[in-house]
């Protein structure tokens, strides 16, 4: 069992005050003691930062995109221990761990070529409709930023945040979840070696109530760039208020996917079984709810049920699991609550629904897909945050589309289509920030993340998460 500090001020490793126990999801073992932070911890991080802004926001684009790059060699150089704490953590089998890591890799080179870009765009001519005035327009990092993550992908989250602020020039405060702080505390060793002045980056793990709410609540914090649930979500946004900081929401989704009549079937499966199963279905853009063409329904759901029930469900570091646990105790119990109160609404259950008999220990449940979901159950419109399916028969595009669009979250969806015109039809009138068209749900650094409705506020990722880091300035003269 590791014993390892918790918070990272000024470039120098501290125990805080708080132990967290984290644990290994797979076999229910404690896998480390984090010393985590306090409010005080949170304070002593903020002034740090604040200190080492100065200088970090007047760095060139271009010097800190060489340290971007040199934290990507660090997460590539540190491959496979990234992967090991990530599978052991969060209980994912190994092959999504290294997508995290790609992931992970790709979103700090790409930010290393949009801060070398900076440079050349941080001040730009303005045309005014009059001769007597100039004006420019300057991009400045917009302070100290608090960045708060959830547990479902750690350091993937983290990345998406940090990589657009540290390009923009900001200063740093992370609050990694208090349930997967392993990836995050890693990341932090490699940051520390790549060359990034101290005080720049500071990392405060820690509960919620602690060190999130702290951090919200700093009026010294400039903005708060948080990923998480809507309640929290909520609170965040309440805190923020108080100091008129800038928040960017990344929150939950309840997000479709459409099989149109034309669609390739054993594509439509495959798809559904990845956005449902992927990560043990703990994603905000699972695939919750399928919508199938009338006249394909019934084959749908045979060969659905088939593959469900072939999922090799297990350890991931024990034979060739494709499906792993779900994060804690707590989520284990959520989960299998939205599936009893499923059943009880009058859901019908196709396949899993409970733990797998050979798996006694850990927090497995099988792969699960519900038919016949009363529109108005909690299992059809709020988010479960497991590996469960709700499937169901459309009659026309339309329905689907209204159906798919029926919902408080607008986070992304998928449409599954031989017809490219009807997909492209589909993909426009869906209510969702990324559709998919007879693809995985894949994510490149280059395209936005973010959703409609109560999914988000703001996008990730693109050039639209290092504006988010960003103060625009006029500067106006006579001439
Ligand atoms: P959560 O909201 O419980 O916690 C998220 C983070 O907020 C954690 O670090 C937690 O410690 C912190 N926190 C808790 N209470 C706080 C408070 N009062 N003030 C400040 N911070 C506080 O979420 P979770 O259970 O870790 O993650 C699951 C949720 O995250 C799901 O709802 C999921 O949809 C969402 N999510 C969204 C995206 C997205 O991109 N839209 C991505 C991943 C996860």
């Amino acid at each position: 069992m590791m014993k390892l500090p918790g918070v990272y001020i000024e470039g120098v490793w501290q125990h805080g005050p708080h132990p967290l126990m984290v644990i290994n999801p797979s076999n229910e073992q404690l896998l480390a003691e984090v010393a985590g932070g306090d409010g005080a911890a949170v304070d002593r991080a903020t002034l740090a930062a604040r200190q080492a802004f100065g200088r970090w926001s007047n760095s060139t684009g271009s010097e800190r995109a060489k340290v971007l790059r040199a934290i990507a060699e660090g997460v590539e150089a540190r491959r496979e221990r990234l992967v090991f704490l990530q599978a052991s953590n969060n209980g994912k089998p190994q092959g999504e761990a290294q997508m995290d890591v790609d992931d992970v890799i790709a979103t700090f080179r790409y930010y290393a070529e949009l801060a070398d870009g900076l440079d050349a765009a941080q001040d730009s001519a303005v045309a005014l409709p009059s001769e007597d005035f100039v004006a420019r327009l300057r991009r400045e990092p917009c302070g100290v930023v608090g960045l708060i993550v959830p547990w479902n992908f750690p350091m993937v989250t983290t990345a998406w945040k940090l990589a657009p602020a540290l390009a923009a020039g900001c200063c740093v405060v992370l609050k990694p979840s208090e349930v997967t702080p392993l990836a995050e505390l890693e990341l932090a060793a490699i940051i520390a070696e790549a060359g990034l002045p101290a005080g720049v980056f500071n990392l405060v793990c820690g509960t919620g109530i602690a060190v999130g709410a702290a951090l919200a609540a700093d009026p010294r914090i400039a903005k708060i760039s948080f990923t998480g649930s809507n309640g929290v979500g909520v609170q965040v946004m309440q805190r923020a208020a108080e100091t008129i900081k800038g928040v960017s929401l990344e929150l939950g989704g309840k997000s479709a996917l459409l099989v149109l009549e034309d669609a390739d079937l054993d594509l439509a499966v495959e798809l559904a079984c990845l956005g449902g199963f992927f990560n043990a279905g703990q994603m905000c853009s699972a695939t919750s709810r399928v919508l199938v063409a009338d006249a394909l329904y019934p084959d749908f759901i045979a060969r659905l049920k088939a593959r469900a029930e072939a999922i090799r469900v297990g350890d991931p570091f024990v034979g060739d699991s494709e499906m792993g646990a779900l994060v804690n105790q707590l989520q284990y119990q959520r989960v299998q609550g939205h599936i009893a109160a499923g059943l009880k609404a009058g859901a019908q259950l196709l396949c899993g629904g409970s733990r797998p008999a050979e798996l006694p220990c850990g927090y497995f449940i099988s792969p699960t897909v519900f038919t016949e979901v009363p529109l108005d159950s909690a299992l059809w419109r709020d988010e479960i945050f497991g590996p469960v399916l709700c499937v169901r028969p459309v009659a026309s595009e339309a329905e689907a589309v209204a159906l798919a669009n029926d919902s408080e979250f607008g986070l992304v969806a998928s449409v599954v289509s031989r017809d490219r015109v009807a997909a492209e039809r589909v993909a426009n009138a869906l209510q969702a920030g990324l559709v998919w068209i007879n693809a995985p749900q894949v994510i490149f650094p280059q395209t936005a993340w973010g959703g409609y409705k109560q999914s988000s506020i703001g996008r990730e990722l693109g050039p639209w998460d290092l504006s988010a880091f960003q103060e625009i300035k006029h500067v106006l003269s006579a001439v």
